[in-house]
């Protein structure tokens, strides 16, 4: 479908507006329109271009969430708090399952390894960590298994060029399966294209600028954003679901009576791309790092990612960008896993970072946790925090029930999955990309590059490419050559801007 027209949209009526085309505005607006309502989804920017592209592409087993951030000789004191970390381990091992079922072409299982080391190193005994490994294995499935193994280290090292690499002091190894979304961005746009084929009607380069209560429903002032676009539009909606990422607050600040309670608190995260040695490839390494956070080494093509960091960040997330301080933090703490890895910034070929939008309680940030929050004084417009993208589909149908319960069931009930249109999977013909061009909402040449391609992620950020598949947009979008030249000087623009790139 083309892009609508923002003046055929002034003066409608939705039964719902989605803010954010994100992971979690995608999978609602797909559940919502799937159910029989009429949803109109909008976004900013291009879809899947927020927090959605910044992810570190793991669909990871969980073991994180069951982590306390507390004393372990606390653990038996909080039985409810364990039940809740227990419980949404057990949801994202269901969730791996049912996007491995889903999307197989999308994902790529890897072997990952966890090092047991001595407890003063780890903080955590090695036998409770492998309990909780074996856990999360009851939690898996036939068809999404952890696979996992206890292995001593000599075993493993005979097994992983990765595992024989490690510093000296590992006693044994955890080996199992992750899996990895070769390409979040496509998983959004391949959810919007369903929520489409449902009825939804998609406008990207859409900002949401103002909201009014509208008697029982809302009234939303929208404007293009598109670069040299213009314009506005007055839409009613009976329900608005904020999901709007890290950006939540900032939306509900253009509502009136709304803004006054902080919603999301953002995460900022950081990855690095390296090379590693070649007997490390299409292997991973989970471990904890030397501030307790989680860590990955984990593989992507012929190289690796290193990350995330975790830090608490109040700055707009349009402003947050890569620090050298932690890429040197997470140089460290590569080397400090492997006896002669010995990086070094020069050997950093990316780095990007994103804003984790968290759920928040009393000022703090609640891990792994989803909460909808509708506030007393703006009732219809309700917000979602703390989505990953491996929960983008529970998400959804959460977001549908809170809609149900509001508006009464949608006239097709539950809706059923029937599998979205996914046109590209890994071929990019030049047709393939003629036909991106022409029926995904493709706006400017880094929407086709990054998110209906995935050349924007390669090693080199898309460069070597950016000529071609600019010469194809420009014939399917019947651009200008000066255009074409500006548009990729707009996309050169945009690597350098969030990307350190050497
Ligand atoms: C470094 C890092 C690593 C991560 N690793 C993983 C991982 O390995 N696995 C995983 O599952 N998750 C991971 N995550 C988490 C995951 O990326 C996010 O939780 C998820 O993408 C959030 O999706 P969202 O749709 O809620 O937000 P977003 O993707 O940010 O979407 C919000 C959208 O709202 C739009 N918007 C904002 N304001 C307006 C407005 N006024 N009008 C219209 N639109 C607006 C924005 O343009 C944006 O597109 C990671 C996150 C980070 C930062």
């Amino acid at each position: 479908m083309t892009r609508p027209r923002l003046d055929n949209l002034d003066q409608s009526t939705f039964d719902v507006v989605v803010i954010g085309a994100g992971a979690t505005g995608c999978a609602s607006a797909k559940e919502l329109a799937g159910r029989g309502y009429s949803v109109l989804l909008i976004d900013r920017g291009d879809i899947g271009a927020g927090t959605s592209s910044r992810s570190s592409r793991l669909l990871y087993c969980g073991l994180a969430y069951m982590k306390p951030d507390y004393s372990l000789w606390k653990m038996p004191l909080r039985p409810l708090d364990m039940l809740g970390r227990i419980y949404r381990a057990w949801l994202t091992m269901r969730c791996r399952t049912e996007l491995v079922r889903a999307m197989p072409e999308r994902l790529t299982r890897r072997k990952f390894y966890f090092p047991y080391r001595e407890r003063k190193d780890s903080g955590y005994p090695a036998a409770l960590m492998s309990l909780g490994f074996r856990l999360l294995s009851c939690f898996g499935s036939r068809d999404a298994p952890l696979g996992y193994r206890r292995l001593p280290f000599e075993k493993a090292g005979r097994e992983s060029g990765l595992v024989a690499a490690l510093r000296s002091g590992v006693k044994s190894i955890g080996a199992f399966y992750e899996y990895q979304y070769s390409w979040p961005e496509r998983i959004c746009v391949d959810t919007a294209l369903e929520a489409e084929s449902y009825g939804a009607c998609i406008r990207t380069y859409t900002k949401a600028t103002s909201l009014e209560k509208n008697g029982k429903g809302w009234r939303l002032l929208v404007t293009d954003s598109a670069p040299g676009g213009s314009g506005e539009a007055r839409i009613s909606a009976r329900v608005v679901i904020n999901a709007a990422g890290p950006w939540i607050d900032q939306v509900n600040s253009h509502s009136e009576s709304g803004g006054s309670q902080r919603e999301v608190l953002g995460v900022k995260g950081v990855n690095v791309l390296v090379k590693l040695p070649e007997s490390f490839q299409g292997q991973g390494l989970e471990a904890l790092s030397s501030r307790g956070e989680p860590f990955y080494i984990f593989p992507w093509g012929d190289y690796h990612f290193l990350g995330p960091t975790e830090t608490r960040v109040d700055a707009d997330p349009d402003d947050v960008r890569v620090s050298e301080a932690e890429i040197a933090y997470l140089l460290s703490e590569a080397n400090a896993q492997f006896s002669d890895l010995e990086l070094k910034p020069r050997d950093v070929i990316h780095a990007w970072c994103g804003v984790r939008p968290s759920s928040t309680r009393d000022g703090e940030t609640l891990s792994g946790v989803i909460q909808l929050n509708e506030q007393p004084e703006t009732p219809g417009l309700i917000s979602v925090t703390g989505v990953m993208i491996m929960l983008h589909r529970h998400a959804g149908r959460l977001v549908a029930r809170t809609v149900a319960r509001r508006l009464g069931a949608g006239h097709n009930g539950k809706s059923k999955d029937k599998g979205s249109k996914r046109r590209i999977v890994n071929s990019f013909t030049k047709t393939d990309i003629d036909r991106a061009v022409r029926t995904e909402h493709v706006v400017t040449l880094s929407d086709l590059m990054q998110r209906r391609l995935p050349f924007g992620w390669d090693a080199d950020l898309g460069k070597s490419q950016v000529e071609e598949v600019s010469r194809i947009a420009a014939e399917a979008l019947g651009w200008s050559e000066e255009r074409r030249q500006e548009e990729c000087k707009v996309y050169d623009d945009y690597v350098s801007d969030h990307f350190i790139h050497r």
